[in-house]
């Protein structure tokens, strides 16, 4: 069997839909699980709606909430049309929004917001599309079934990134999906979103679908893991940010695994380490140019010296000084505990004789934390940083490498540089407002000169 996944550009609109459709169709004989991201956009209008509910905004935060029940309405009666069940189909949608309005009045009277109620109300999101893809399909002839992912898909507590339990996973995707696909059923389950032991509903991260995906292929041993998506497979750099970046067609594991946690959007991190125990081959496709090569991620492809470039902004960097105790053994460790116990991680790390100096991505919890480390040194904080990566599996064999990079961004201030234990990823830290600038004279370093000229 296969899992194909489609992102939230992939199933944006009937037409999207109809694409999604005519893809699965395609891979029929091969038995696939499909897994859907919600409706592009839907989360943030979610979230948003979240957010305006709980700061007493009612009126706002129920207009995107209808603003989202007329378009999940739009595009079923583009799809369904009349008769046969798209009555009920409409019906469901529309109670699942009353639901939503319901909660997001709670929300205005509480005038708070938990990250579980926050997952209460984005878990709809992929609630309704995986709803409204799997009527869709069943109008294409295609022999669709439903899955409330909650059924599957087991997490922990922590909330608005819940950590999945790829063990319980694998038992229940063995016994809800497995029947289904030997009697020649189609499941399709919304990306996302899970369930506490407790019975909450959860969610694993922003761009989470790819997890939830290869969370499915691991557990059910799939032969591939597809990612349907809006660009042609990954490329070079963000296609955004560099107009000449191009497609890589074999790219591997490890390098994949850089290129997105530092910035590549295209492949959710965490992705790659289901894929990359059982072996699994991960592909991404262009859900419009389904006949594209795509690109395929793996664990033998060659080594290259560099293979992409990938940034990401709004970075943190954090420094902590400590002429007493950083030399006394022990205190990276106790330094790294405190990151651990406010549940943040640490992405780029660079230390000299009395310092070190992290950066981190999600300074939600930074409050708490800066108390605790505190303790430990005198601390500094610097915000609006951006993170460019070279990533390249060859990248430590080639000693040109670094000298071109660095050649590469002259005149901009480097804040801290990094090479990877394993040589894949150097990672430089720089003002936040030159990343496309970097990442542009990167690319044009790398890919746009043959390497003689350079
Ligand atoms: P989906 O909704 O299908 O999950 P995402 O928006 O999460 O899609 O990811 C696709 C986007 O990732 C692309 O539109 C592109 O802008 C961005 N991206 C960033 N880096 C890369 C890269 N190296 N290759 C391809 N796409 C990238
Ligand atoms: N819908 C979720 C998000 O926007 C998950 C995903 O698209 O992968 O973050
Ligand atoms: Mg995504």
């Amino acid at each position: 069997m296969i899992v194909v996944k489609f992102g939230g550009t992939s199933v944006a609109d009937a037409a999207a839909i109809a694409r999604a459709a005519a893809i699965t169709r395609s891979r029929a004989p091969r038995r696939p699980v499909v897994v859907v991201s919600a409706l592009a956009r839907a989360t943030n209008e979610l979230l948003a709606a979240a957010e305006q509910a709980a700061q007493g905004q009612l009126i706002v935060a129920l207009r995107g909430i209808e603003g989202l029940r007329e378009r999940h309405l739009v595009e079923a009666d583009a799809l369904l049309g009349n008769g046969g069940d798209a009555d009920d189909v409409r019906a469901e949608l529309s109670a699942m929004c009353d639901e939503l309005a319901s909660l997001s009045e709670a929300l205005s009277v509480l005038g708070h917001l938990t990250p579980r109620s926050l997952d209460a109300i984005a878990a709809y999101g992929e609630l309704l599309s995986a709803a409204l893809v799997q009527a869709a399909f069943r109008r294409y002839d295609l022999p669709a079934d439903l899955v409330d992912a909650r059924d599957v898909m087991v997490t922990d507590e922590l909330h608005t990134r819940a950590v999945p339990d790829l063990d319980a996973i694998t038992e229940n995707a063995r016994r809800v999906l497995l029947p289904m696909l030997s009697q020649g059923r189609l499941p399709v389950v919304g990306g996302f979103i899970g369930r506490s032991p407790g019975g909450v509903t959860t969610t694993i991260g922003r761009g989470g679908g790819d997890f939830s995906a290869a969370l499915l292929g691991a557990a059910l041993g799939a032969e591939a893991i597809e990612i349907w998506t809006d660009v042609d497979g990954m490329l070079t750099a963000d296609p955004r940010v560099v107009e000449r970046a191009r497609l890589i067609e074999v790219i591997r594991f490890d390098e994949a695994a850089e290129l997105a946690t530092f910035g590549a959007k295209v492949l959710h991190p965490s992705t790659i380490a289901p894929a990359v125990q059982r072996g699994i081959p991960v592909f991404i496709f262009n859900s419009r140019r389904p006949e594209g090569r795509g690109t395929r991620i793996t664990a033998d492809a060659p080594r290259r010296a560099v293979s992409a470039i990938a940034g990401k902004g709004n970075v943190t960097v954090i420094k902590v000084n400590s002429s007493r105790m950083l030399l006394a053994p022990g205190f990276l460790r106790t330094l790294f505990e405190v990151f651990e116990r406010h549940h943040t991680s640490v992405d780029v790390v660079a230390t000299s004789e009395v310092s070190v100096s992290v950066t981190v991505d999600d300074p939600s919890r930074l409050d708490a934390l800066l108390v605790d480390l505190r303790a430990l040194g005198d601390v500094s904080i610097e915000r609006q940083r951006a993170v460019v990566a070279v990533v390249g599996a060859g990248l430590g064999g080639d000693s040109t490498t670094m000298a071109r990079a660095l050649g590469a961004l002259h005149g901009l201030r480097v804040h801290m540089i990094s090479l990877s234990a394993t040589e894949i990823n150097l990672t430089i830290i720089i003002d936040g407002d030159r990343l496309g600038d970097a990442m542009r004279a990167l690319h044009a370093e790398f890919f746009d000169r043959p390497p003689e000229a350079a």
